[in-house]
C-alpha cells in the first residue's frame, strides 16, 4: 500500500472516542469478541460432542479420532488464513473479507445447531474453516490500518484487541457448556447467536467508524487476471473431487490419509514460505539474517501453541473422564475448564505489560521471551502428570489439578503470544509484510497438524508417558533456545 493511501485511510478514521482510541476498535474489538464467543464456544463443547454415545446426544466417533479431528479442524482453521489473506490483498479488500466470512461461520455454526447427522458436521466444518479465514486475519488488519505509522497508540490497540479476543474466549465456554448438557445443538445455536451479534455490530458500526480501513484493495487481480484466476481454480477443484471420487469408494483416501496430508501440509507451507523469503531478490542481506533468524522462533512456537491448543482436546478429555467434576457442592461442566486459559490471560495480561514496562531495557529479549513461554508449556505438562504419580490414573483426581496447568500455560502464553505477531511482522522482509499475519498463525496451524498425530498416542494408561515426553521435550527445547538465544539475537540485526 503506497505512503499517500495510507496517510488517506488513517485521515478517514475519526481518532478518537474509544478510550483514547479510534471509534473503530470498537467495531473491531466487538466483532472479534463475538467471533472468538462463536469458536471457543464451539470448541468447548464439540469434542464432547463427537465421541459422546449417540444415546447421549452425540456422534459416537471414537476418542482419539475425535481428538486428531479437533486438532485437524484447528489446523485447518488457521491454515486457511492464507487463502483469507490473498482474498483480502487481491480480491476484495479486508472489509468485506471480514463480512463474508462472518456470513460463512454464523452458517457453520447454524449447520452444527440443527440435529443432524456427521456429514453435516462436515459441511459445517468447511464453513467455519473458509469463514475464520476470511475473518480472523483481516479483522487484525484493520486494527492496524486505523493508525498512522508513528502512532504511539498502536501497540496498545492491539493489547485492548486482545483483550476483546480473550473476553469472548472466556465468557463462551460457560454459556455454551452450561446448554450442553440440555442439547448439543442449543450451544451450537448460542454461538450463531454470538456470531451474529458480532455481524450486526460490524455491519451497523462500520460506516461511522472505520471509514476507508479494510475498503481497499492493495494489489488487484486485473480483468484478465481474474479471468484466468478463476478458470484454474475451477480445474484445479474438479481436478480434486474427479481424484477424491475414484480414491474414497476404492477405499484409498480414508480420514487417516486426510490427517496425514494436512500433517504434512502443516510443515511444508511454512518451510516454503521461509524458502520463499530467503530467496527472493527483494529481500535484502539484513533481512535474509532476519529470516534465519526467525526459524527457531517460529519452531519454539509451534511446540508452544502444539501444548496450549492440547488444553481443548487431551485436557478436555482429561477433565471429562479423569476428574472430580462434583467439586465443593457443584457439579461442573467438562467445558468450563476452556474459560481457565482467557481468564488468566484477561487477569495477568496487565501484570505481564506492567512488568516488561518495569524491567525497560533489562527485560528478557525476544528469544528469551519465547523459551520463557515454551517451558513454562512444558511444565504446565509435567504438572498434570503428577496426580496419576502420586495416585495411581484409576481415581478421579481434584479440578485444582487443571486449574494449576491451565495457569501455568498461561504464564508461558503471556511470554510468547502477545509479542508473536509484533516479532513476525518485524522479522519478516518489506516484501512479505502482508502476508506475516497469516504467517504467525501457520505456528498454531503446524501446532495443531502435529498434534492429529500426538493425541492418538494418548489414553488413561499411556497419560504418564504422553504427558511426560512432550512436556519434558518442550523444556529441553526452551533451554536450548536460551542458550543459543544470544545468537539469534545477533542475527536479527538491531530488531529488538
Ligand atoms: N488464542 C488466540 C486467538 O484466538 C491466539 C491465536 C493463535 O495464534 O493461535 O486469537
Ligand atoms: N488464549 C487464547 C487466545 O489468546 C484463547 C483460548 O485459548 O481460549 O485468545
Amino acid at each position: 500500500m503506497s505512503g499517500l493511501n495510507k496517510q488517506k485511510i488513517v485521515e478517514s478514521v475519526p481518532q478518537k472516542g474509544f478510550f483514547g482510541h479510534p471509534k473503530g476498535l470498537f467495531t473491531l474489538f466487538f466483532t472479534e469478541f463475538w467471533e472468538r464467543f462463536s469458536y471457543y464456544g464451539m470448541r468447548a463443547i464439540l469434542v464432547f460432542y463427537m465421541y459422546y454415545e449417540v444415546s447421549e446426544g452425540g456422534l459416537g466417533i471414537d476418542e482419539n479420532l475425535a481428538l486428531s479431528i479437533m486438532s485437524i479442524y484447528g489446523a485447518l482453521v488457521y491454515m486457511s488464513g492464507i487463502i483469507g489473506g490473498w482474498m483480502a490483498d487481491r480480491l476484495f479488500g479486508t472489509s468485506k473479507a471480514v463480512f463474508y466470512g462472518g456470513i460463512l461461520i454464523m452458517l457453520g455454526h447454524i449447520a452444527l445447531a440443527v440435529p443432524g447427522s456427521v456429514s453435516m458436521f462436515f459441511v459445517s466444518m468447511v464453513l467455519i474453516v473458509l469463514g475464520t479465514g476470511l475473518l480472523k486475519p483481516n479483522v487484525s488488519t484493520v486494527v492496524g490500518e486505523m493508525y498512522s505509522e508513528n502512532d504511539t497508540r498502536r501497540d496498545a490497540a492491539f493489547s485492548i484487541f486482545y483483550m476483546g479476543i480473550n473476553m469472548g474466549a472466556f465468557i463462551a465456554p460457560l454459556l455454551v457448556g452450561s446448554l450442553m448438557k440440555y442439547s448439543f445443538h442449543l450451544g451450537f445455536g448460542l454461538a450463531a447467536v454470538g456470531m451474529f451479534l458480532g455481524l450486526v455490530i460490524f455491519v451497523a458500526t462500520k460506516k461511522k467508524n472505520l471509514g476507508l480501513a479494510g475498503t481497499y484493495v492493495p494489489n488487484p487481480l486485473t480483468g484478465n487476471e481474474k479471468k484466468k484466476f478463476f478458470i484454474r481454480v475451477s480445474i484445479v477443484v474438479v481436478v480434486i473431487a474427479i481424484i477424491l471420487a475414484v480414491l474414497i469408494p476404492a477405499g484409498m483416501f480414508t480420514f487417516n490419509t486426510f490427517i496425514n496430508l494436512v500433517g504434512i501440509l502443516g510443515i511444508l507451507i511454512p518451510t516454503a514460505y521461509f524458502f520463499v523469503m530467503y530467496r527472493s531478490p527483494k529481500t535484502t542481506p539484513d533481512e535474509r539474517s532476519r529470516v534465519i533468524a526467525y526459524i527457531p522462533l517460529f519452531i519454539a512456537a509451534v511446540m508452544f501453541w502444539a501444548i496450549q491448543e492440547q488444553g481443548a482436546t487431551i485436557l478436555a478429555n482429561y477433565a471429562d473422564k479423569r476428574t472430580q467434576l462434583e467439586f465443593a457442592g457443584i457439579t461442573i461442566s467438562p467445558a468450563w475448564f476452556q474459560s481457565l486459559n482467557p481468564l488468566f490471560i484477561i487477569l495477568l495480561a496487565p501484570v505481564f505489560a506492567w512488568l516488561w514496562v518495569k524491567l525497560g531495557d533489562r527485560q528478557p529479549s525476544i528469544p528469551k521471551k519465547f523459551s520463557l513461554g515454551l517451558f513454562f508449556a512444558g511444565l504446565s505438562f509435567v504438572v498434570i502428570l503428577l496426580p496419576s504419580y502420586i495416585g495411581g490414573t484409576d481415581t478421579l483426581v481434584s479440578p485444582l489439578w487443571l486449574v494449576l496447568s491451565y495457569f501455568i500455560v498461561v504464564l508461558g502464553e503471556l511470554c510468547l503470544s502477545p509479542v508473536g505477531l509484533s516479532a513476525t511482522t518485524k522479522l519478516a522482509p518489506q516484501a512479505f509484510s502482508a502476508q506475516t499475519m497469516s504467517l504467525w498463525f501457520l505456528a498454531s496451524a503446524a501446532a495443531q497438524a502435529i498434534n492429529a498425530q500426538l493425541v492418538k498416542f494418548y489414553s488413561p494408561e499411556t497419560e504418564m508417558m504422553y504427558f511426560g515426553a512432550i512436556g519434558g521435550l518442550a523444556m529441553v527445547l526452551s533451554l536450548i533456545l536460551f542458550a543459543i538465544s544470544p545468537k539469534i539475537q545477533g542475527l536479527m540485526k538491531g530488531i529488538k
